[in-house]
């Protein structure tokens, strides 16, 4: 029994880290799977493998999500190729971090356009595609909840966007039954954010538990709000404890 048979499912920027773990935790769950990915062609495909070894349909599709036709048409090319579209999980996301005085406009502009406006953007078109009792699930970033240092005011304000995006999402959509929750990860074990990288020890020692999280742990709160039929408009922390 899976809590997600017959359902299809769209993980942005699927191809590698918590993305690829999220599409085959759905998979698994009992979803087919479509994933989007702009260079890491191979990684997807594999991704589409292990889906499919695990008895679903998956499809891997080219999609910036900078680019605005990209973005919103990534819900269609899903819902062509799968059958509809019951569960969009907006993950793909850019990190740039750096001292205010030197973020470059291209730099502001770059992440406003896949964090927050791909991320709208994709959340349209998908509320006009998606079948009633739907689920919208955004990953946000621990950095909305608390900013540890200098240096992530572009990220924070990318991400505290998706926030806002969430609860309206949740008010305009719940007659439909279609909830829409925002997911915060922590330092998370990814090539984004590497647990052996030279900013790890410190971001680990900002957690309660003291270590990296992994894509299978975020996967996992993924997995439960694509299930999830009475909780909307809310905030999960998958943080190890970084915001306490
Ligand atoms: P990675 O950089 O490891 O993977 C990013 C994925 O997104 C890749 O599959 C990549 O595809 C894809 N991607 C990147 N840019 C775009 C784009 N413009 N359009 C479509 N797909 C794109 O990231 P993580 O797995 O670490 O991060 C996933 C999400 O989690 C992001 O939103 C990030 O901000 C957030 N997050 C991560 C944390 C961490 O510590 N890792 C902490 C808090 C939040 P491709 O193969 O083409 O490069």
């Amino acid at each position: 029994y899976g809590t997600l048979n017959g359902k299809v499912a769209l993980v942005t920027g699927g191809s590698r880290g918590i993305g690829a773990a999220t599409a085959v935790r759905l998979a698994r769950e009992g979803a087919d799977v479509a994933v989007t990915y702009v260079d890491g062609k191979e990684a997807a495909s594999d991704v589409v493998r292990r889906v499919e070894a695990l008895g679903r349909r998956a499809v891997a599709l080219r999609a910036d999500s900078a680019d605005a036709e990209d973005a919103a048409g990534a819900v269609l090319r899903t819902a062509e190729a799968l059958g509809g579209l019951d569960v969009l999980v907006n993950n793909a996301g850019v990190g740039v971090l750096g001292p205010l005085g030197e973020l470059s406009l291209a730099e502001v502009d770059r992440v406003l356009a896949v964090n927050v406006r791909g991320v709208f953007l994709a959340s349209q078109a998908a509320s006009a595609r998606m079948r009633d009792g739907g689920r919208i699930i955004t990953i946000g970033s621990c950095m909305t909840q608390r900013v540890p240092g200098p240096g992530g005011t572009l990220y924070a304000t990318s991400k505290s966007a998706l926030t806002g995006l969430t609860k309206a999402l949740a008010r305009e959509l719940g007659p439909r039954g279609i909830t829409a929750n925002i997911v915060h990860p922590g330092p998370t074990d990814t090539d984004m954010n590497p647990a052996d990288g030279p900013f790890a020890a410190g971001q680990a020692a900002m957690t309660a538990v003291g270590r990296f999280g992994t894509a299978e742990e975020v996967a996992s709160m993924v997995a439960y709000l694509a299930d999830a039929a009475y909780v909307t408009g809310a905030e999960f922390s998958v943080d190890g404890g970084h915001a306490a």
